[in-house]
């Protein structure tokens, strides 16, 4: 099911989420909803509190695939390079952040299960984006710049 993804304001984006305990068919549900979402809005991921839910877990849908991590944890990082970011609970704006070209996390799936994953340069980008989210970080925090509204349009035009 598509939901609503809440705005910036929204208290629920600025919360710590809480750890996945149990590895249930309202998990099922919860993900299932978010890749629903995300796949709506066009997204490259989507993390639980965008769609009000306070639970560590989130969705990455990238070249390389269709992932969901639950309780993910950054194990290292390395690298760095500067690209542009938007957030689809940070409508109509954009910025330049600064994120780790390869990064390892470990994470669950929606059984229960275990694994490690690396990730590069896009990918590893979405990630460290959505994992920011489970910790009440935007990447409006972080952003070195953010686009003027003229570099805004321009891009929107660029992108139609
Ligand atoms: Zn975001």
């Amino acid at each position: 099911m598509v939901l609503n993804v809440v705005q910036v304001g929204n208290e629920v984006l600025r919360k710590v989420c809480s750890p996945i305990t149990k590895f249930d068919d309202k998990l099922a549900k919860l993900l299932d909803d978010m890749k629903d979402t995300v796949r709506d809005e066009h997204g490259a991921g989507l993390a639980a509190p965008q769609i009000g839910v306070d639970k560590r877990c989130v969705v990455v849908d990238v070249d390389e695939g269709f992932f969901e991590f639950v309780n993910p944890v950054i194990l290292s990082k390395s690298g760095s390079y500067t690209s542009l970011e938007g957030c689809l609970s940070v409508r109509g704006q954009w910025g330049y952040v600064e994120r780790p070209t390869k990064v390892k996390i470990e994470y669950r799936d929606r059984k229960g299960k275990k694994h490690t994953l690396t990730a590069y340069d896009f990918f590893a980008k979405c990630i460290c984006h959505e994992l920011d989210h489970l910790d009440g970080v935007l990447y409006t925090d972080k952003a070195e710049r953010m686009l003027t509204p003229e570099e805004v349009k321009k891009l929107e035009e660029q992108n139609k």
